[in-house]
């Protein structure tokens, strides 16, 4: 029996992890759950697993409880009850699938508690991976891929030696907009950017999804989690979302994952890893794959793609800047305050206002995405 805590509890992730867990009473116990603001969803996800207690962070949402509904543990709020809960040493295993640059605090609380971590938010290795990684070093702590290109990747490599990969290969559904024009992307609306063709997700990362720039943090985040430099990972826009991605190997041999679009074959094999489980979830039928499709992404319609290379490469804090004015823009289009192809535009301005520096603590992390912030916040105010 392990004891599980989620951060992000509400999100699309947090609550397909709770479909996995009910689904083994004997092997996760809940201790934690936390969300920003959903105080119902959160007291009755907290009342139906028996959890020790939750957090919400949102100290406003906290003060406008009406109801506990019929939960009698802990109730705390606020962002250092969040900290708090992810460095609580009673977890074995902290899910970190709460969205954007708020990750990172909690997620480095819980390794430094040695704790290990299932990581769904990417963000963590977008902004501060190098940073991370030799926390999670230092701490001898797992950090198990919740993502389902990393997920089919480390399923790829079990009984694999990293030092023996050639290649990882992504794949990308290319989103509700593939096959778009430059032109053509001028004028989409948000419902359209919304309205992902294979996954059900949070508005953030669906946004992300459909400008192509989720595929450029997943390639830092398989930088960071596998070791392995930028210019040995590609991608492939596979539209159907059922190989989940590829490692090819020194050998020349190509291993895959496929499976269902179902992020909770991810979420349970980063809760057991390295042990896999039996599960009912959808099967895939050799019918549906007659006809598998892999295209060159189109980097001139889809830049971020390119942008998130770039930063990789420049290495330092490029990628905190970028991942900082994407949630910037992202913010503001799923606000109606900008267009569509202002989140591109907003990103690049940032980028190319901020130098990039080597940070090597948190502190210094932080301060460049409050500035990237910012700027980010100063560029959308001047066009909308
Ligand atoms: P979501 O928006 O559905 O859920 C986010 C959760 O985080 C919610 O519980 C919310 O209350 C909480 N939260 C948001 N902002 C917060 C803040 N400032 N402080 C504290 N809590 C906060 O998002 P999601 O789709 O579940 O995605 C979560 C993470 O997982 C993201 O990093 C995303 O990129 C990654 N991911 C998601 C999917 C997916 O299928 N949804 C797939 C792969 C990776
Ligand atoms: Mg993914």
């Amino acid at each position: 029996m392990k004891t599980l805590s989620i951060l992000g509890a509400t999100g699309s992730i947090g609550t397909q992890a709770l479909d996995v867990v009910e689904r083994f009473p004997d092997r996760w116990c809940v201790r934690w759950l936390t969300t920003n603001t959903r105080v119902d969803e959160v007291l009755q996800l907290a009342a139906k697993h028996r959890a020790h207690g939750v957090v919400i962070a949102d100290v406003e949402a906290y003060a406008k409880m009406t109801s506990k509904h019929g939960f009698d543990g802990q109730i705390l709020a606020g962002t250092e009850a969040l900290l708090n809960a992810a460095a609580d040493t009673a977890n074995d295993i902290v899910l970190s699938a709460l969205v954007g640059f708020a990750g990172v605090a909690p997620t480095v609380a819980a390794i430094e508690a040695g704790t290990d971590i299932a990581l769904a938010n990417k963000e963590t290795l977008v902004s501060a991976g190098e940073y991370i990684m030799k926390l999670v070093e230092k701490h001898n702590v797992s950090m198990t891929p919740v993502d389902s290109e990393h997920s089919a990747i480390q399923q790829c490599l079990a009984g694999e030696e990293l030092s023996m990969i050639e290649r990882l290969i992504l794949t990308a559904s290319g989103g509700p907009f593939r096959g778009y024009s430059a032109e053509q992307l001028q004028h989409v609306t948000l419902e359209q950017a919304l309205k992902h063709p294979n996954w059900d997700m949070g508005a953030k990362i669906t946004i992300d999804s459909s400008t192509l720039m989720n595929k450029g943090f997943e390639v830092i985040e398989a930088r960071w989690l596998f070791d392995i430099p930028g210019d040995r990972i590609d991608v492939y826009v596979h539209p159907g979302s059922i190989v989940h991605s590829f490692v090819e190997f020194k050998d020349g041999s190509m291993k895959a994952q496929l499976g269902q679009p179902d992020m909770r074959v991810a979420i349970q094999y980063a809760l057991s890893w390295p042990e896999r489980l039996a599960a009912d979830y959808p099967r895939l039928s050799l019918a549906e794959m007659s006809n598998l499709q892999f295209f060159a992404p189109d980097t001139t319609a889809f830049p971020c793609l390119d942008l998130a290379f770039q930063c990789m490469e420049a290495g330092g804090t490029a990628a905190t800047v970028l991942n900082a004015a994407n949630e910037i823009a992202v913010h503001a289009f799923l606000n109606k305050q900008i267009q569509y192809k202002h989140i591109v535009q907003t990103i690049s301005e940032t980028l190319a206002n901020i130098q990039s520096i080597h940070a090597a603590s948190l502190p210094e992390i932080v301060a460049v995405d409050a500035e990237a912030r910012r700027q980010a916040a100063a560029f959308v105010q001047a066009i909308s």
